[in-house]
């Protein structure tokens, strides 16, 4: 099973082998944090939680970038929007998360000048091509998205485009699992991290916290064979009383990561304390500019003001993201909530754990 061919991630057979793996050498109960929203996506997609052995809770962690975005965040992206000669550029995913009282998608509606874009590469192009626009970029997303945010900023920088900024809302995984770990409401025994962000990352992050925490983290990608793989390897890890990293995923995930991104990362950004949306404040779990690169900070640019932040009574988003609510304890699941009419961000999240329920119909048990 270790020897398999580019084909073989999404085979059946070497899943259901992994499954079974699971099934004879899982002895008592054991909760497994996925913390990647995709990875959520992909265990509901492929139906690995209704494969496991009854023993194993698949735990969805906080690891959707849209969902995580701050309130604050999206308050902020809102009134900078709403300014004069501003052309505001987010990902898809974050035009219908719901602010105080609308989101970009209505803002756009109202005359905002919102535009959707695939890298930050194309903010500064936008910036280029029309000068006297300040165009902001809401710069979301793990470690992943990180690097070419920050080669855009230093593209911007070599070619002197002073009408590009960011807003800057980028999270870091670890400080995430140090926040569920040391929680007095804490209930994962074991983690998958997300084969993406280690990719660029490396894995040597992982290692303190899981004997620190005494919980095995095993690092896998998307696909089924992975998944399956990564859940037995941490069932295994937990049966045998062992808790280390391992690395599942290792067509493309070493334990150094992409040093040349990393510095890239080093290079503009520094850590700062940051805002989760449904968690709060995670002391050094974003990423804040660098002085040297301060003035690409959309925060030095523009003034906000906001007096009150307001969530909806009704959703338990935040539950949800810590991972001791299932998108079925929320009551407005499937009714007050849909993903043409969403509460939460996790409703609207491509990688969000209530519209992967909605979507693969995990109905309520
Ligand atoms: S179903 Fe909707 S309202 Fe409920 S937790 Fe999820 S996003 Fe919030």
């Amino acid at each position: 099973m270790n020897n398999s061919s580019p084909l073989d991630y999404r085979s059946a057979e070497l899943t259901r082998k992994f499954i079974e793996q699971i099934r004879r050498i899982t002895t008592q109960p054991w909760n497994i944090m996925e913390i990647c929203g995709g990875q959520t996506h992909a265990l509901l997609q492929y139906g690995i939680d209704q494969l496991l052995p009854p023993e194993i809770t698949l735990i969805h962690g906080p690891g959707c970038p849209v969902c995580v975005t701050s309130l604050e965040a999206v308050e902020t992206a809102l009134q900078i929007a709403a300014q004069p000669d501003v052309t505001f550029t987010t990902f898809g995913d974050m035009l219908r998360v719901p602010g105080n009282h609308q989101d970009l998608f209505s803002a756009r509606a109202n005359g905002a000048d919102v535009r959707v874009v695939v890298s930050p590469m194309d903010a500064v192009r936008l910036a280029q091509a029309e000068p006297e626009r300040q165009v902001v970029f809401f710069a979301i997303g793990f470690e992943t998205t990180v690097p070419s945010i920050a080669a855009s900023i230093l593209h911007a920088e070599r070619n002197a485009i002073t009408n590009f900024s960011i807003l800057p809302a980028n999270v870091l995984v670890p400080p995430a699992i140090h926040a569920i770990l040391s929680s007095p409401e804490n209930r994962v025994n074991g983690f998958l991290a997300a084969g993406h962000v280690c990719a660029v990352m490396g894995y040597w992050e992982y290692e303190p916290i899981a004997a620190q925490y005494h919980t095995p983290i095993v690092v896998t990608g998307f696909e089924p064979v992975d998944l399956a793989r990564g859940i037995y390897q941490t069932v295994r890890q937990l049966e045998e009383s062992r808790c280390v990293v391992e690395n599942a995923y290792s067509r493309a995930v070493t334990r150094e990561g992409n040093r040349t991104a990393q510095a890239l990362i080093n290079q503009v950004f520094e850590p700062v304390d940051r805002q989760w949306r449904g968690i709060g404040l995670i002391p050094r779990s974003g990423l804040g500019l660098r002085a040297a690169y301060r003035s690409f900070d959309a925060l030095e640019r523009f003034l906000v003001a906001f007096n009150t932040l307001v969530e909806s009574p009704l959703c338990i988003a935040g539950q949800v993201l810590r991972g001791v609510a299932t998108p079925h304890d929320c009551p407005a699941f499937g009714s007050q909530c849909t993903p043409s009419s969403p509460l939460g961000a996790p409703m609207v999240s491509s990688e969000g754990a209530c519209a992967a329920y909605y979507r693969y119909q995990r109905v309520k048990p």
